[in-house]
């Protein structure tokens, strides 16, 4: 049977050039970056070059750079380091009702053990913050202001420059969450003027497991993990050598193929958005209706009176991987904050699927996905006890 993979925004194989890279770090450079004889020397060396290339990848000063065992931990860190650096500031932090989890859940622990009060931005019906919402939720109590770049389930890309330049007006420390933009859109940090920003390899073709804070020079912010003096003595723990090496060539490869990757992504995007809407009806694209306003490579999509979680098993069972851009991939049938903030109806919403094409999709695979899908849909209407075309 075919296999077709399509939800790199959930995660990406690893390239073959990076697992090269990686492997001697497994074998013949193990000594501990820390150590101050040969092996440990060389192993360091490899610590040092994979900052320059992440930092490459978005326009920052290695020394800015720091590494952590994920994005789920970038985020987590810049929310409780500032939470706790700027108490006699503030306790007041600005978000969206968009972000990832790994956001709104350290907002939920914030505001539950430490006092803090969060606010939520609404998002307009395509996902996109507005500035002068930003500006009107700030108070003299704001510390903190962490958006997204790229939302993971809907692909908008929000209007980071903006939202930060409204940030730096108030004096107010400006992170995002930039796992899903990473490699998919050009970052430079200092163009943006974000303070922080939070990436993760396993979404751009590198090992899982390792990730990245970038923190603007000059700003105190206290360790996350504490013990020894890694990661200039801001992240704690024996470095994950060979994972920060394969994140560092996997930042150089997605930087070199920028524009192929992004032409390649929206290319097969938009065959498969004109496929869908030739080949079956009654199907709704959520987020940003103009295709340069979201990620390459993103496609979500509802399909009338059926559920998203039945296309997923039935596309599965053909070979086909995608997710149902929901918390239900977890397999809990709470539905998606996102496609709810964006005032998608509910019965719609669980009707949704998200697709994301990547380097190794080819239109053969779109072809395969396509026809499976408009028999899945079918069989599924036939036997969906709503079915009938009021309302939509
Ligand atoms: C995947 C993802 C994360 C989490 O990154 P991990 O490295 O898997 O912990 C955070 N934010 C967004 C937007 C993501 O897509």
């Amino acid at each position: 049977m075919r296999e077709v993979y399509l939800d790199y925004s959930a995660t990406t194989p690893v390239k073959e050039e990076v697992v090269r890279e990686m492997i001697p770090y497994y074998t013949e450079v193990y000594g501990n970056p820390s150590s101050l004889y040969a092996p440990g020397l060389r192993a360091k060396e490899g610590l040092t070059n994979a900052r320059q290339q992440v930092a490459d990848l978005i326009g920052a000063n290695p020394a800015e750079v720091f590494f952590t065992s994920c994005g789920t931990e970038a985020d987590n860190w810049v929310l409780e380091g500032i939470a706790d650096q700027l108490k006699d500031k503030g306790n007041h932090i600005i978000t969206t009702k968009i972000e990832h989890h790994a956001i709104i859940h350290t907002c939920m622990y914030l505001q539950k053990y430490h006092g803090m009060e969060i606010t939520y931005l609404d998002v307009d019906e395509e996902g996109f913050v507005s500035p002068e919402d930003l500006e009107n939720a700030i108070t003299d109590k704001t510390i903190l202001i962490s958006i997204m770049m790229v939302n993971n389930e809907i692909g908008t890309l929000e209007p980071i420059k903006e939202l930060a330049a409204v940030a730096k007006k108030h004096g107010v420390l400006f992170h995002t969450d930039a796992v899903q933009a990473a490699g998919n859109v050009p970052i430079d940090v200092k163009d943006l003027g974000v303070d922080f920003l939070s990436m993760s390899a396993h979404k751009i073709y590198g090992p899982k497991g390792i990730g990245a804070l970038y923190k603007r020079k000059g700003i105190m912010m206290p360790s996350f993990i504490h013990g020894g003096a890694q990661e200039n003595r801001k992240r704690a723990g024996t470095e994950n050598t060979a994972g920060i090496v394969g994140f560092g060539k996997a930042a150089e490869l997605a930087r070199v193929n920028l524009d192929s990757h992004i032409a390649h992504s929206r290319e097969l995007r938009q065959y498969l958005w004109d496929q869908i809407q030739a080949k079956i009806d009654l199907v709704r694209l959520n987020g940003p209706k103009d295709f340069d306003k979201r990620h390459p490579a993103n496609l979500n999509v509802s399909f009338n009176y059926i559920e998203g979680e039945s296309i997923l098993l039935l596309l599965d069972a053909a070979g086909i991987s995608v997710s149902t851009g929901s918390a239900c991939s977890s397999g809990s049938l709470d539905i998606s904050h996102v496609l709810a903030a964006i005032q998608v109806p509910m019965e719609i919403i669980n009707g949704t699927v998200r697709f994301t094409v990547g380097d190794f999709t080819t239109k053969e695979d779109i072809d395969y996905t396509v026809d499976a899908l408009a028999k899945v849909v079918d069989t599924l209407r036939k036997l969906s006890p709503v079915t009938g075309k009021e309302g939509w």
